[in-house]
């Protein structure tokens, strides 16, 4: 069976990382994280090869020109993100669904091209300052990369409903319930009607 695909799109800060941890952990819903590629430099405790394969500007354009890409962005000035083929074959081999982190603009390429096959949710902070203060507390960011983060999530917040579902992480709780019960009817859709 075709593996289907799980877009997440939502600005950093807005919880999305805990939120796709919580999911990821429930065997029934048979997902797999794709490990993205990325020119930025490597932030706190990440590993390579787990939360992103980091490559120089140099290696990363050697993959756009061999089409390795699935879709990639330049999600902030200098600093590039990209889905690769492989891993999305990676995981379908394996038999299971694909977890995408991806950027909104990534996000709607995939569905572009995966259509029925990929669902997009949104997960949105509650407001832009409790944003500011979430990746202020989280102390892994420059002032001047939070405030490029900042204006980033404005952006994206305005392509929020090009999504098919958006969900608002007021509550870590009610969020992670939202988007569990998002995916499972999406991946399990005759569970639902039993
Ligand atoms: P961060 O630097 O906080 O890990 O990620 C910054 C942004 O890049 C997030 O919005 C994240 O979803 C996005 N991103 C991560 N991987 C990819 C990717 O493979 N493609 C695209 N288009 N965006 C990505």
């Amino acid at each position: 069976m075709e593996g289907k695909l799980i877009i997440i799109c939502a600005p950093s800060g807005s919880g999305k990382s805990t939120i796709i941890g919580r999911i990821i952990n429930d065997e029934r819903l048979r997902l797999a994280f794709s490990v993205s590629a990325t020119t930025r430099p490597r932030r706190g405790e990440e590993v390579h090869g787990v939360d992103y394969y980091y490559l120089t500007e140099e290696e990363f354009k050697k993959h756009i020109e061999n089409d390795d890409f699935a879709e990639y962005q330049e999600v902030y000035p200098g600093r590039f993100y990209g889905t690769l083929k492989s891993e999305i074959a990676r995981i379908n081999a394996d038999g299971k669904n694909v977890v995408l982190d991806i950027d909104v603009l990534g996000g709607m390429n995939v569905k572009k091209i995966y259509g029925d096959h990929a669902l997009s949710i949104f997960i949105a902070p509650p407001s832009i300052e409790v944003l500011r203060e979430r990746l202020i507390k989280r102390g892994t960011d420059s002032m001047e990369d939070i405030e490029r983060r900042i204006s980033k999530a404005e952006f994206e917040l305005g392509y929020s409903d090009k999504c098919d579902h958006m969900v608002i992480n007021d509550d870590l709780e009610t969020a992670v319930a939202e988007v569990h019960h998002l995916v499972d009817t999406f991946v399990n859709p005759n569970w639902e009607e039993e």
